[in-house]
């Protein structure tokens, strides 16, 4: 017990004076320190071989400089990187971020709880992650094109089909990932298994677009399942409206309940009678607009520049999808008092430590990004998988393994809550079983 306790505070203080300014990494990092407690008491022989040490240092790190040109003519210069985490299970796996925050602290946590997450699909994936501080909005997509082709350009020396295949997150869709495989196929040949997120027409596998979305709600309705409580009839509040949110929007109305909010980075959406999928769908994906255009077309909508969890209304379930850190402790505590029973999270790590402590103060039974929304990097894996054996499976076989992967994480996590006496706690539950399955095979196979 005491020699646990010294073992973790001596692997924070490692973390806090290795990096101290990574804010993202230690808050990620620390969570999972803390959730381990348990199992590194049954399990002497982690701490003897320091598996955590191991776990917490990146195998390898790459930071490059992309300069790309802009229509004006003017010449810029971004900040790109690859964090290769961890291959104990499987090649590298994980998204590529555009946007303006994105610095190595970001990379680092997403990395990180991308080891976690992968574990849990079941799949042999390891965990990576990367990006840039790039910009997309207002760009062309001429200067988006450049500015992938040269990130492409440094990036290929490091990613290969068996060693490390990205795919998108935030700022990086179809239209990004068409322009980085161009830019990797001009460069080294046709290699459909180098990214994942594809288009249809160059071997990417159908269902992948929704399956973040999807597996959110897969995931919800087998946790709903377990409290021997339903999905039909409960008021949602989303944040976000990318693809993640977008997708979850579809399935919890295909399922029966009815999503009352939607957001971007400029505010948010209220509409009582459930939010149209068609006007979101044209607005998002087809005009690339804002949400605030929404409410011009549908007219028992509101629009408001406040966040969507300062919305004063009562509801039954939050599934925050926009981006890190979007919840804080007092929007959490505003949850408890609208009368919300369940936060499942679509982004990684939207809610802060303390939102987490206020839900579980409140009993607000909470499911961490790392399982809720591990379906995009499932059916990611499944992409893989149909580009090594050169085949195209239908979208009905590739969704169904989805739901399956979904409703198997919940089972392992509340497997481990169970295991372990830890109630309905399914982030320490998820922390355990994905870490489980990576300590096992780091143990194996040696230092
Ligand atoms: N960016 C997604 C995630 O956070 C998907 C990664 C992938 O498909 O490799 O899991």
């Amino acid at each position: 017990m005491e020699e646990v306790n010294t073992y973790l505070e001596d692997l924070k203080n490692t973390i806090e004076q290795r990096d101290p300014n990574q804010i993202e990494f230690k808050e990620a990092a620390f969570e999972v320190l803390d959730n381990l407690k348990p199992v590194l008491e049954r399990h002497p022989e982690y701490i003897k071989r320091n598996i955590l040490g191991s776990l917490i240092e990146p195998e390898r790190v790459f930071q490059f400089r992309i300069p790309w040109q802009a229509d004006d003519g003017s010449f810029k210069v971004n900040r790109g990187f690859r964090v290769q985490y961890n291959s104990t299970i499987g090649p590298y796996k994980g998204g590529l971020r555009l946007h303006p925050s994105v610095n190595l602290s970001i990379v680092k946590f997403l990395g990180f709880e991308q080891i976690f997450k992968n574990s849990l699909t079941g799949l042999p994936i390891g965990g990576g992650k990367g990006g840039s501080d790039f910009n997309s909005k207002g760009k062309s997509d001429s200067e988006i094109m450049r500015f992938c082709q040269s990130f492409m350009t440094e990036l290929q020396k490091y990613i290969g089909p068996d060693l490390d295949v990205p795919a998108g997150d935030i700022g990086v869709g179809g239209r990004e990932i068409g322009f980085l495989y161009g830019q990797y196929k001009r460069l080294n040949g046709s290699k459909p298994g180098i990214l994942t997120g594809k288009g249809l027409d160059y071997g990417g596998s159908l269902a992948r677009t929704e399956a973040t979305g999807f597996g959110l709600i897969y995931y919800l309705n087998a946790l709903l399942n377990g409290q021997s409580d339903k999905l039909a009839g409960k008021k949602i509040k989303i944040s976000g409206s990318g693809n993640v949110a977008i997708y979850a929007l579809q399935k919890a109305t295909e399922l029966g309940a009815k999503v009352v909010t939607m957001s971007d980075s400029d505010g948010c959406i209220f509409d009582p009678n459930g939010i149209d999928l068609d006007v979101i769908k044209q607005i998002k994906e087809v005009e690339r607009g804002r949400i605030s255009e929404y409410v011009k077309r549908v007219e028992t909508a509101t629009y408001s520049l406040d966040s969507v969890w300062d919305l004063d209304i009562n509801y039954d379930i939050a599934l925050p999808c926009a981006t890190q850190n979007e919840i804080n402790e007092k929007q959490a505590g505003l949850m408890a008092v609208n009368g919300v029973k369940y936060v499942a999270e679509g982004a990684n790590m939207p809610s802060t430590p303390e939102a987490i402590t206020t839900y579980k103060k409140h009993k607000i039974i909470y499911a961490p990004g790392k399982a809720a929304n591990a379906g995009g990097v499932a059916v990611s894996a499944l992409e893989m998988s149909q580009n090594s054996e050169r085949l195209a499976w239908t979208f009905e076989e590739v969704d169904k393994l989805l739901k399956n992967i979904m409703e198997s994480i919940y089972a392992k996590s509340a497997q481990a809550a169970k295991e372990y006496d830890l109630g309905d706690d399914y982030q320490a539950g998820a922390n355990i079983a994905g870490f489980e399955k990576v300590a096992r095979a780091m143990y194996q196979q040696g230092l």
